[in-house]
């Protein structure tokens, strides 16, 4: 009460002067990543589409030619993915990512992630549904989530430790949930590796090719989608991770 009504109006004014410059550099930040992943994009592909064509074509590549190529082509590779998956969230900053969403049969959408998984990384991928689950989702990008699930697993688990994807319905909605056998995350990090760039052990996670953007994305789109996703992990026992969707 000691400060006189326009104190306090000019405090109000000075914050929210404040507020606005904060939002005008936030937006401009975001507006430099987007522009520079998308500049960088393209010739890289251009890049990547050069190294791969000389690899096929070539026949009489000594030893360390062929590794020097191989080595550039999937470095630029794994540089496009990264420069992509900044441009998908500064377009989900803005608010510009759009959803089609529809009601889906989610057992086919499993089933053809985990036969692509099976074809593409030699690992055996079960499904286990009693009965036919649908879910409010934009087909293509709940595909890319359990995607990027998957791979997850197959990266943080051996060979021959197995990966199951589990399809039931809970409280009127629709749960996903994608269990390894593998290396587990401490409790301690289980939040923060929906963060952007966060990974659990640097070193480890380098070597499996990510850049930790991932799980930042598939938070980012299960939201947009009106879903959740939580995970429950023991180290050294495996990890699930468990998406809901609204029915
Ligand atoms: P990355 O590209 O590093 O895989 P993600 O955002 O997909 O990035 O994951 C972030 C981190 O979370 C990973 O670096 C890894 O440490 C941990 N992680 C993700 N999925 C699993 C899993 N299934 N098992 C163990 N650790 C995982």
């Amino acid at each position: 009460l000691r400060h006189a009504p326009s104190e306090v109006k000019e405090l109000a004014q000075t914050f929210n002067m404040m507020l606005s410059r904060l939002f005008d550099a936030w937006e401009q930040q975001r507006q430099f990543v987007s522009n520079v992943s998308h500049e960088l994009r393209t010739p890289l592909t251009v890049v990547v589409g050069y190294l791969q064509s000389v690899l096929r074509r070539s026949t009489n590549l000594n030893d360390y030619q062929q590794e020097a190529l191989e080595t550039a082509a999937s470095e630029a590779d794994r540089t496009v993915r990264l420069l992509q998956n900044l441009l998908e969230l500064a377009r989900a900053d803005s608010g510009s990512m759009h959803f089609q969403m529809e009601s889906l049969v989610l057992n086919d959408l499993v089933a053809e992630v985990a036969g692509m998984t099976e074809k593409f990384s030699d690992r055996l991928v079960t499904v286990k549904a009693s009965t036919e689950i649908e879910a409010m989702a934009d087909r293509d990008r709940l595909k890319q989530v359990l995607i990027n699930l998957v791979d997850n697993a197959v990266k943080y688990s051996e060979s021959e430790q197995p990966i199951i994807l589990k399809l039931e319905r809970a409280n009127r909605q629709a749960v996903i949930q994608v269990c390894d056998h593998g290396i587990g995350i401490p409790l301690q990090e289980q939040t923060r590796i929906f963060e952007r760039f966060y990974r659990v052990d640097e070193a480890r996670s380098r070597m499996s090719g990510g850049h930790g953007l991932g799980l930042a994305i598939v938070k980012t789109l299960v939201e947009g989608m009106g879903g959740s996703i939580t995970v429950q992990s023991k180290p050294g026992q495996g990890s699930t991770f468990i998406l809901t969707l609204l029915t």
